[in-house]
């Protein structure tokens, strides 16, 4: 089977926009997607592009917001502070990487939590490690997403993740804890990588490795999800040789169109779910 990550996204965001008319009707208001873009590089002008183009698509209020490279952390700063009060702002993003003057960690701290719809706040990052309600970072949650529609129960399966990022690795791991998943969490330093995989009923590869998930390192029948996004010669490929590996698996995600819609997707949910939090309080 393969895992059709664009028409998940494409049902997902239909839903999305039903709720958005069932949330105007209710509180006379829309969720406000704010994203803003620090200087000139060329993947996050896309992303960015994507973000505005969906959330204005399931009738979001979707502002933009683009500073040039050379822009002060405190004007930044400043900024989201003023997001923060803004009450037709439900969610605030701040596109990442961001220029080396700029102190990542001060950014994402200065995000209400509330408003947090990439799930990077320390605050949501210890509530999802404890297991209570948060954001969730979007692409791992796309990954859980694409995971139940392939299998409901997850109960004691075996995953390995490869990869342990703050962005995808270590919360694609809580996550599978709160489905009763035994994680084995793997990165640069695993000795046997290949041995670890063999073991797998899951596999979720957030690496950045083209095509390092080769056929004989997945055993038959295991779910294969690959975050990877990898610009190669022959095209986009990600982190899973996907001609081998799909002729053992269960089930796998292409690259492009498996975890990639996903991400823009959950986004986009988070967005409504902080707007349903703070009209709900
Ligand atoms: P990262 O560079 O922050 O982390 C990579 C991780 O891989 C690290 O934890 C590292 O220890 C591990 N690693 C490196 N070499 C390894 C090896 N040989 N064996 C095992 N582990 C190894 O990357 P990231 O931000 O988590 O992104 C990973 C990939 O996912 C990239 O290709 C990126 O483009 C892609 N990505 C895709 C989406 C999407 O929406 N599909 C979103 C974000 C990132």
């Amino acid at each position: 089977m393969i895992i059709d990550g664009k028409e998940i996204a494409a049902a997902l965001r239909k839903d999305l926009k039903k709720k958005v008319v069932e949330l105007k009707s209710i509180y006379n208001a829309v969720p406000g997607l704010t994203v803003i873009l620090v200087g000139d590089d060329a993947p996050s002008k896309i992303y960015v592009k994507n973000k505005e183009k969906f959330a204005k698509e399931i009738g979001l209020n979707s502002e933009v917001i683009r500073y040039p490279a050379d822009l002060e952390e405190k004007v930044l700063l400043n900024k989201i502070n003023e997001l923060n009060k803004d009450n037709k702002v439900s969610g605030i993003l701040v596109q990442l990487p961001l220029p080396k003057h700029i102190d990542k960690r001060k950014v994402i701290e200065t995000i209400d939590y509330g408003k947090d719809v990439d799930g990077f706040h320390p605050i949501n990052v210890g509530n999802l490690s404890s297991g209570y309600e948060s954001s969730i970072p979007c692409t791992p949650l796309g990954c859980s997403l694409l995971l139940k529609k392939v299998e409901k129960n997850l109960n004691g399966k075996h995953a390995v993740v490869i990869g342990r990022s703050n962005l995808n690795g270590k919360p694609m791991t809580q996550l599978l804890l709160k489905e009763n998943c035994t994680v084995t969490i793997t990165h640069s330093k695993t000795k046997d990588l290949k041995i670890e995989c063999l073991r797998a009923d899951i596999i979720i590869a957030a690496v950045g490795i083209p095509k390092l998930v080769k056929g004989d390192w997945v055993k038959n029948g295991a779910i294969v999800i690959d975050v990877g996004i990898n610009k190669t010669d022959s095209g986009l490929v990600g982190d899973v040789d996907f001609d081998e590996v799909s002729k053992v698996a269960k089930a796998i995600t292409p690259v492009p169109g498996g975890v990639g819609p996903m991400t823009i997707a959950c986004l986009l949910s988070n967005t409504v779910e902080c707007f349903k939090k703070a009209y709900s309080k």
